[in-house]
């Protein structure tokens, strides 16, 4: 038995009480949780009056195109989405993407920040085939054995406009390679909303797989695909199957479609990621929060060849939502810094989980008042335990 001492926990009805803990640990799982000792003995980890936070999930990355650790590099290419897929496809190769070294550097950069898990999106294309997909398991099994994970194959290049990657889409299904299969602006991209969608949901239900969908379309066409979406869940039964990741559309559609489309998606269990971007109105949480539609925060992807912003760190990401989303309530930050750590098991193919004997023992420490606090400095991140084991620690 291992124990991580002296650590603070919020427990109790009211989230501003805080009491020091012992943490005893039973390889990956906490076995028990007692009012601290106040010794430290050789061979503890000493928490140090830290606050203790389950393991933040980033439940939408891209680890496998980021250039994290490269010298800095110069943007070209058209600022068009076409233009960026273009610029990515001609200089990806020289940068060694996708490569394990590069993804590790990904990953080493999401530990610090403290995820202990993550959900993602993998490249997949007549260029790479399903390289990357192999490459990302072997730089997770290299970097982070014990991170929690699930990727989607991403077609990037689009779906139906492309020889060839509905056969690569079904072979990472069927081969386990993916546990999910993307899409990418049915309406905007492809220029066939029905056409992808039925092509995308075929394989879903042949395979057995998951369905992570990109849908940065806005207005009345962004809406308009969350509607083909449902139909499509409803019709094949697909509920808790699908996830429609940014769904840009969604915060600014009128107030009646807004409802019936969450009420829909809140049916057939249809789970939302967001990245929280600055540029359109936020997802409507109150009214996610009281559907019961699953929310998740991630990063996209990171220094990466569309764009040189982020650096890994998802909990920043829910302090943005949580700001735009105008969170001001104690219960409603809590929520949100839930939706960020324990209540986002579900996008890693498990159940809500938090700091508890009998759960994995995945906990990020920092220097905190309590979860409020937490989530609204998003303050460096101190120690991460991943799985009973020390994976980062500042000093
Ligand atoms: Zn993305």
């Amino acid at each position: 038995m291992t124990f991580l001492r002296n650590v603070r926990i919020a427990d109790g009805s009211d989230p501003r009480v805080t009491r020091k803990v012992d943490i005893e640990l039973d390889g990956a799982n906490i076995a028990a949780i007692t009012d601290a000792a106040g010794q430290v003995a050789e061979g503890d980890i000493d928490g140090r009056g830290l606050f203790a936070i389950p393991g933040v999930v980033n439940t939408h990355a891209h680890v496998d195109k980021s250039w994290w650790g490269r010298d800095w590099q110069s943007y070209g290419g058209e600022n068009t989405l076409d233009g960026r897929i273009q610029h990515e496809r001609a200089r990806r190769g020289e940068l060694g993407i996708p490569g394990v070294d590069v993804t590790s550097q990904v990953l080493e950069q999401f530990v610090l920040h403290g995820t202990t898990a993550m959900r993602s999106h993998v490249d997949v294309d007549p260029g790479i085939g399903l390289t990357g997909l192999e490459v990302v398991r072997e730089a997770v099994a290299k970097v982070a054995p014990d991170m929690l994970f699930e990727l989607v194959a991403f077609p990037q290049d689009g779906v139906l406009r492309r020889d060839g990657v509905d056969e690569l889409l079904r072979a990472a299904a069927r081969e386990g390679l993916a546990e999910h299969i993307g899409g990418l602006d049915p309406a905007g991209i492809d220029r066939d909303p029905v056409g992808q969608l039925d092509l995308l949901f075929e394989i879903a239900e042949e395979t057995g797989c998951g369905i992570d969908i990109h849908l940065h379309d806005g207005e009345s066409l962004g809406g308009f695909q969350f509607e083909l979406i449902l139909d499509r869940v409803e019709a094949l039964d697909l509920k808790g199957k699908v996830t429609i990741a940014h769904g840009l559309a969604l915060g600014g559609l009128p107030a009646r479609q807004q409802e019936s489309i969450i009420a829909r998606m809140a049916e057939g269990d249809v789970s939302l990621t967001t990245v929280a971007p600055a540029y359109v109105a936020p997802l409507p949480r109150r009214l996610l929060r009281e559907a019961g539609v699953r929310v998740g925060f991630g990063t996209d992807g990171i220094r990466d060849l569309w764009s040189p912003y982020g650096d890994g760190d998802t909990l920043r990401i829910a302090l943005n939502y949580a700001r735009m989303s105008g969170a001001r309530y104690d219960e409603e930050l809590v929520e949100v810094l839930d939706w960020a750590t324990g209540a986002a098991h579900t996008f890693v193919g498990g159940q809500p989980t938090g700091i508890k004997p009998g759960e994995r023992a995945d906990i990020v420490l920092l220097d905190a008042e309590n979860p409020m606090d937490a989530l609204v400095r998003a303050p460096r991140r101190e120690m991460v335990l991943l799985a009973g084991k020390l994976a980062y620690s500042l000093r």
